[in-house]
């Protein structure tokens, strides 16, 4: 198999089942007792993820925690960083985001009482184009000005494979007095990020994609520690957001945790952590520096060889520049739909696994962690004798 899918599920890091064996273990072992005495031990599982997390954000560890999963993420952020006061009572998305930011975006503005169809500002390229120029956005947030109450972007975009200039736009969002927060399901993992120097205001992502920690495994938080450290900001709670020293007595009076790890609610799924635990651990021997350095080769040799072979059959939607892609190549074969869905078929019949997204993208992501010049290679002519070039 050539396995180009890593954009949508990572494959399996070698540590990841005796992780996962090692907690049962302990589990069948010492059943409650786990939670202090565990070789790791389960009370505070979920900060062993903290510190590769924070490096591979660009944040401090206090800003960020392992916790839930993505959308459930954006809802909590939402609850706290959306914050509509009279006029400013704006969001602004990309009118191409992921279905399930914009569900819970627009559910958040039906939870404050707002009309989508008044408060959902949604960006869309120029005519004629695939993708977002950083300075349309920015003209765009400059005009919805003081009725823009928070920005959500994300790191690098699904559908094109985009990587947004974030700086400029967090900049842009905070002169108008707007937050700006970025949904990083296809960044971490994938690109370099700076969150804390950046200053974005928080960021959520899930786990399963680059990072390979297994289906619908624990996703994360950034919050920027100015808001952290915020209390007075009103946000959900729950026990495991509670101060540490004393979230087991049972004090009625709420008092969160410092920081990302105050907004947790229960505590920690341990079998859905665990191979978290594993990948991490790669990542952080390989260096983010490193596997994009091969990301960037690994990418732009596909596109060449895209370009050299099939340049009358193949259009790449995402931007060429390296600043402005991460791992992944959107293609759209210029055939008609269901001719163009049938190529799709045909490479996966052939072994070659990337993914079709409606109405017309091909998807194929070389992983530096796992996919070789060779493979991209093989693929390349296995696409072509699907395309019939
Ligand atoms: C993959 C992805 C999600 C997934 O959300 P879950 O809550 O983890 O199911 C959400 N948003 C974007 C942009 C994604 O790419």
């Amino acid at each position: 198999m050539l396995y180009f899918g890593g954009h949508s599920l990572g494959l399996q890091p070698k540590a990841a089942a005796t992780m996962v064996e090692e907690e049962l273990a302990d589990w069948r072992r010492l059943g409650v007792l786990g939670h202090h005495d565990a070789v790791r031990p389960w009370i505070p599982y979920h900060e062993r993820a903290a510190r590769v997390l924070a490096e591979l954000v660009g944040a401090a560890e206090s800003e960020v925690v392992a916790m839930n999963s993505l959308t459930v993420n954006l809802h909590l952020m939402m609850v706290s960083f959306f914050r509509p006061e009279g006029t400013r009572n704006k969001i602004l998305i990309e009118r191409s985001a992921f279905p399930s930011d914009r569900y819970a975006v627009v559910s958040q503005l039906q939870y404050h009482g707002l009309d989508a169809a008044q408060c959902l500002v949604e960006i869309e390229p120029r005519v004629g184009e695939r993708n977002l120029k950083t300075e349309d956005i920015i003209d765009r947030i400059a005009a919805e000005g003081s009725h823009l109450a928070m920005v959500l972007l994300p790191g690098v975009q699904y559908l094109t494979g985009q990587a947004f200039d974030l700086p400029p736009l967090i900049a842009a969002a905070h002169r108008v007095g707007a937050l700006a927060g970025f949904d990083l399901a296809h960044a971490i993992g994938n690109i370099e990020l700076c969150l804390h120097d950046w200053q974005a205001d928080f960021a959520v992502w899930c786990s399963y994609k680059y990072l390979n920690a297994g289906p619908g495994a624990v996703g994360g938080c950034f919050v920027n520690d100015r808001h952290g450290r915020d209390f007075k900001r009103p946000r959900f709670a729950g026990w495991w957001g509670h101060n540490k020293a004393d979230r087991f007595l049972y004090d009625p009076n709420f008092d969160p945790i410092d920081g990302a790890q105050g907004w947790q609610l229960s505590n920690p799924p341990i079998l859905s952590t665990a191979p978290l635990l594993a990948s991490l651990d790669i990542f952080n021997r390989a260096g983010m520096p490193a596997l994009r350095k091969k990301s960037i080769a690994l990418t732009g040799f596909m596109r060449h060889l895209l370009e050299q072979r099939l340049s009358q059959h193949v259009e790449i939607i995402t931007p060429a520049a390296p600043a402005e892609h991460g791992c992944q190549l959107s293609l759209r074969i210029a055939r008609p739909a269901a001719e163009a869905k049938r190529c799709q078929a045909l490479l996966t019949e052939a072994g070659v696994i990337g993914d079709w997204r409606e109405p017309d993208v091909l998807r194929l992501a070389p992983i530096p962690l796992y996919n070789s010049f060779a493979e991209v290679c093989a693929a390349v002519e296995i696409l072509a004798r699907a395309i019939g070039a």
